[in-house]
């Protein structure tokens, strides 16, 4: 499992009467504190209001860039142009939502190849901007389905099984190891893990390895950890840091609800646009197809500059916002290149998983004959999961067609 949270980088250039440059951004000495992990601290009051309400009038309207025009950049754009500032938002692709991407085709089947489950229960300030903001509407998204499947070594057993044990699927297992479910193997490994404050947890294991951790300090056999790899959809995050990971179960639990916005999560994205292109005085404007490539910072006049492709953009800027993910911020030419060292390294050091998915479409969905609404199964084969859940809401007949995700890996 992931954590998905906005990944939002601030390089301030403060005007202030001082000659050096303060850059700041989360994590910096000067900055922000950076975000509390813990979910009952996570969003404060204030947070959230903004998130209702927006931002307070500005004092002193700022001119600000915001390079990216993903979900971040565009609450960033909105906010800041409500607030008072000017605001131009720069996206270097032909359409704006970044990872949210709701795919149509022209017959009205509907896939997110992007987000698609949001867990709003958890990340309130997702949940505030769609809900109560924008008033959009919300479905749960079934993730499970008692008739989908798990096919692992060759063996096939319903979703549903009561016995989805190791020793079913042949997996090589300690004797107490069996008749235990993949969950409850993970959930004995980790309680103490959760159990622990950050600063003890990071202290203790910040040096250990998911596999490390699971099979050295909670004695649990190859057998078991592989089964919780491909059960837990943890096989690839099993050199990733364990109190990483932890950290990622105690936000958004196993059983934890997910949520999609009812028609595409896109829906998201087309309000903020609209709402940011009715911003009073033109001051939110967003741009298409223009990748920001340097950034020229001038200590002189304590502003940036920007460049697309070698053509400088008009205008300077007194805040800069990188709304785009660690690697293609890491692309961006920051010059000079001195005053930016630990950001590039900041940013270096951020990695990233991969994810594909294959959406294949059918005229029937069969699966819904079985009884599948909904849910995925869980294979070892190299498509690895598959998510049989119908983002056209409005079409009702099995007979309508669908575009199923067949392959999310
Ligand atoms: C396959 C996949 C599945 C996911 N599933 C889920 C899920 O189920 N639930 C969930 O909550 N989250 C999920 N996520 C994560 C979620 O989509 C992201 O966390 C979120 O969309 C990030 O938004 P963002 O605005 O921070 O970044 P992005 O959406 O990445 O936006 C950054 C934007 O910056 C633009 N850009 C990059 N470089 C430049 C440049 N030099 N100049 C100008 N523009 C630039 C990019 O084109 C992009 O539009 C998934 C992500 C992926 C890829």
């Amino acid at each position: 499992m992931l954590i998905w949270l906005l990944t939002l980088l601030v390089f301030q250039i403060a005007n202030r009467p001082s000659h050096s440059a303060r850059l700041r951004f989360h994590g910096d000495n000067n900055g922000p504190p950076p975000l509390d992990l813990d979910p009952d601290n996570m969003y404060n009051e204030q947070m959230l209001n903004t998130a209702q309400q927006g931002l307070p009038n500005c004092l002193t309207p700022r001119n600000v860039a915001v390079i990216g025009g993903g979900v971040a950049g565009l609450i960033t754009a909105l906010e800041l142009s409500l607030a008072g500032h000017m605001v131009q938002l720069f996206e270097a692709s032909n359409r704006l939502g970044g990872r949210i991407y709701t795919y149509r085709t022209p017959n009205g089947y509907i896939t997110e190849l992007g987000a698609m489950r949001l867990p709003l229960d958890q990340h309130l300030l997702l949940a505030t901007y769609i809900k109560k903001r924008f008033g959009l509407p919300i479905k749960r998204f079934q993730h499970y389905n008692p008739n989908t499947v798990v096919y692992l070594n060759g063996i096939t057993a319903p979703r549903s099984s009561v016995d989805l044990f190791p020793e079913t699927f042949h997996f090589n297992v300690s004797d107490k190891e069996k008749g235990q479910t993949p969950w409850a193997l993970w959930d004995n490994a980790i309680k103490s893990l959760l159990d622990m404050d950050d600063a003890t947890r990071l202290r203790m294991y910040g040096a250990y390895s998911v596999q490390f951790y699971l099979m050295e300090v909670a004695n649990l056999s190859r057998g078991a950890v592989d089964f919780i790899g491909f059960m837990l959809n943890l096989e690839a995050d099993m050199y990733a840091s364990i109190v990483e990971i932890a950290r990622d179960f105690k936000l958004l639990p196993a059983n934890a609800n997910f949520s999609h916005i009812d028609g595409g999560n896109d829906l998201l994205i087309n309000a903020l646009a609209k709402a940011c292109q009715t911003v009073p005085g033109g001051r939110c404007s967003l741009y298409l197809n223009r990748p920001i490539t340097s950034v020229l910072y001038s200590s002189s006049s304590h502003s940036g500059t920007l460049e697309s492709n070698g053509v400088t953009i008009p205008g300077n800027f007194t805040d800069i916002v990188v709304a785009t993910t660690a690697l293609a911020a890491n692309a961006i030419d920051f010059r000079p290149r001195i005053k930016f060292i630990t950001k590039y390294q900041a940013l270096r050091q951020l990695n990233y998983d991969c994810a594909s998915k294959i959406a294949r479409s059918f005229s029937v969905r069969w699966w819904e004959k079985q009884v599948i609404n909904g849910g995925h199964s869980i294979t070892d084969l190299p498509v690895r999961l598959v998510y049989y859940y119908n983002f056209n809401t409005t079409s009702n007949r099995t007979e309508d067609g669908a575009l199923m995700l067949s392959s999310y890996t």
